[in-house]
């Protein structure tokens, strides 16, 4: 019988160890806000008095922590001294070469690493229908699959170690992009006066359709619950599309690759923030571009 660690109980993590117990898996959880752990203990998680006394007899650790800061700090001072033997499954969405640099961190002192960053959002965590896109080998991702399959629907294995890292990147750069395009097609037809429900119909049937326009609908009351619709309460905020976008931007240039409209898209997501609209949904990106008199 597997003993989980989970590492980082927030809007991700906290799920995830519920489903992970209500699958019958020893979960023993822990997070430097420890009120996060409260909601979790009557539902058969173990409250780890701190990352160690979570580690102590688990034979695998889950990570959901919000940057690589956070993971390389938990790993250096927590995982890598509790030595080998343990599955590492880290699914916080990361910097790619960071990733890369942990496998071989890890792989050093015998701990078997899977990076398996997810999709799928809170709710997805919550109903147990995360999508996980994996790195590192097979052999790890089978020992890992019981656990996986307790909080996901989709195992992808995407290659070695980072791939995974650099599956949800790439499709998160694409997402991005495409919610500026549903923002930018939503404005220039309230502008023009073509009516917004038209367009909507019109794109759904035609070559505009896509997961923006469909989940993250930036006009209100045409898509039943998207965030427009609750005041673009997320959803995915904007701190987190701008984090995702500049792990793009970031492999990109370390890759000596040039981005046409990946920076465009970033900087607006970065507006968003320095305009105290980091907590809103990425879909608000509309409120950057004002309808004009002009019509
Ligand atoms: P969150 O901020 O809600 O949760 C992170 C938790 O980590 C917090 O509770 C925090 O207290 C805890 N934490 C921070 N440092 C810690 C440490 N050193 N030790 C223990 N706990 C620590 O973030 P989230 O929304 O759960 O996202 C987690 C990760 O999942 C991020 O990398 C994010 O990009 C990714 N992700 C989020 C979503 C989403 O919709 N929220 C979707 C896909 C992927």
């Amino acid at each position: 019988m597997n003993t989980v660690a989970i590492i980082g109980t927030g809007n991700m993590g906290a799920p995830m160890a519920l489903n992970l117990a209500n699958a019958g898996i020893n979960v023993r959880a822990y997070d430097i806000d420890e009120a996060k752990l409260d909601p979790l203990t009557p539902h058969g998680v173990i409250a780890a008095s701190d990352h160690q006394d979570a580690l102590d007899t688990a034979n695998m650790c889950i990570t959901m922590l919000p940057t690589h800061v956070e993971v390389l700090d938990v790993f250096e001072h927590f995982i890598q001294p509790s030595g080998g033997n343990m599955i590492w499954i880290d699914s916080s969405t990361i910097d790619l070469n960071v990733a890369v640099e942990l496998h071989d961190s890890a792989s050093a002192v015998g701990i078997k690493m899977l990076d398996a960053p997810v999709s799928g959002g809170t709710n997805g965590a919550r109903t147990g229908t995360l999508s996980f896109m994996v790195g590192g080998s097979e052999d790890v991702l089978s020992a890992s699959m019981t656990v996986l399959k307790a909080m996901g629907s989709k195992i992808v294995h995407c290659g070695d170690g980072g791939m995974g890292q650099a599956a949800k990147m790439c499709n998160n750069l694409m997402l991005g992009i495409q919610m500026v395009s549903v923002a930018e097609g939503f404005r220039l037809a309230q502008q023009v006066g073509l009516r917004e429900s038209v367009l909507f119909d019109v794109a759904s049937a035609s070559s505009g359709n896509c997961f923006a326009l469909q989940t993250f609908c930036p006009v209100e009351g045409l898509v039943p619950h998207a965030p427009s619709t609750r005041g673009f309460q997320p959803g995915f905020s904007a701190a987190l599309m701008h984090k995702d976008m500049n792990l793009a931007l970031n492999a990109a240039t370390a890759a000596g690759l040039e981005l046409p409209l990946a920076p465009e898209a970033a900087s607006l997501y970065a507006k968003m923030i320095a305009n105290g609209d980091d907590e809103k949904d990425f879909s608000a990106v509309i409120e950057l571009m004002p309808q004009t008199g002009n019509t």
